[in-house]
């Protein structure tokens, strides 16, 4: 049984996470709580960076484009979402990531892009294709662990060729159908390492572990890695979704991208109701190439609605 209250927490954290990690972009640790005090809660959706108060950025916009695919597909066409996300990346999005961009436009097929670019540039471990996961999670939750994790490889691999970046979604994936489910997906960790790719599986071992802080990061948090890891950390050393997805924009680095995810699974265990509507109020997706559509809240949530009918 899938909690329609916390299927829309996942999609909507995390494009709360991601808009309200936006402005921080780059910025050092701590920029968020020193200009938004806890005890002074209210507009911390303050734009800068080039993003309006409440928009999200291309986390939100693909994972949207994903959502649509699916829906409109009937289930997983992996060259209908490819070729969305190119005609997207084609619209000059406010913002791409380096290696999303470089596969959507080398110029080959859906189902070598990727692959290619990991062969020329051997490093492929990005958080692109973490941080567009949470509707698809969503989507795949019905359909059990197998089915789910699967789907996660292969949506993952349209973008990123190396298989790090899969397995972190595939992590990910299972974090939010164990959660829809009721269950407690952290606890779970240990079993859901079991059927990692044992390549990986070593490296997820280390930043999933409960000890694992993200100052222990051996990489920038732009990577899969120390991303999930950073978002398990803020789910795990917090007790509401405010908290989680305000821990995960503090640390700075990629913080759109970091809370996104966090957003995605704090949502998925604390549900809709948990995330501030001061929040979900100047939440809105823009879609470049899509006509001029931006979707708000009541969007998300059919969107979300239609994903697990
Ligand atoms: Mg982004």
């Amino acid at each position: 049984m899938i909690d329609d209250q916390r299927a829309a927490g996942a999609v909507v954290g995390s494009a709360v996470g991601d808009a309200l990690g936006a402005p921080f972009e780059f910025g050092p640790a701590g920029a968020f709580s020193s200009r938004f005090a806890v005890s002074a809660p209210g507009g911390e959706m303050c734009g800068g960076g080039g993003w309006d108060a409440g928009e999200a950025t291309d986390d939100t916009q693909m994972a949207v484009m994903v959502a649509e695919s699916l829906l409109e597909r009937g289930g997983l066409d992996l060259p209908d979402i490819f070729a969305r996300f190119q005609r997207w990346a084609a619209s000059e999005p406010k913002d791409i990531g380096v290696q999303t961009e470089d596969v959507l436009t080398n110029g080959m097929p859906w189902d070598l892009a990727s692959a290619v670019h990991f062969q020329v540039n051997l490093r492929a471990a990005g958080n692109g294709s973490l941080m567009r996961a949470a509707t698809s999670a969503v989507y795949f939750a019905r359909d059990g662990r197998q089915a789910t994790m699967d789907a996660a490889r292969r949506i993952s691999a349209l973008t990123h060729g190396d298989g790090a970046a899969w397995e972190g979604t595939v992590i990910f994936h299972e974090l939010v159908r164990l959660a829809l489910a009721g269950d407690d997906p952290l606890a779970a960790l240990p079993e859901i390492l079991t059927h990692v790719d044992a390549h990986h599986r070593e490296r997820y071992e280390a930043v999933l572990a409960p000890t694992w802080h993200p100052d222990d990061a051996t990489e920038f948090n732009g990577a899969v890695w120390p991303c999930l890891g950073s978002a398990v950390w803020a789910v795990r050393t917090t007790t509401s979704f405010e908290a989680a997805v305000r821990a995960a924009v503090d640390l700075g680095g990629d913080t759109d991208t970091v809370a996104a995810v966090t957003g995605g699974l704090a949502g998925a265990i604390h549900g809709l109701d948990a995330i501030p509507t001061r929040w979900t109020e100047p939440l809105h997706i823009p879609l470049p190439g899509h006509a001029g559509r931006v979707l708000r809240l009541p969007e998300m949530l059919d969107l979300t609605r239609r994903l697990t009918a």
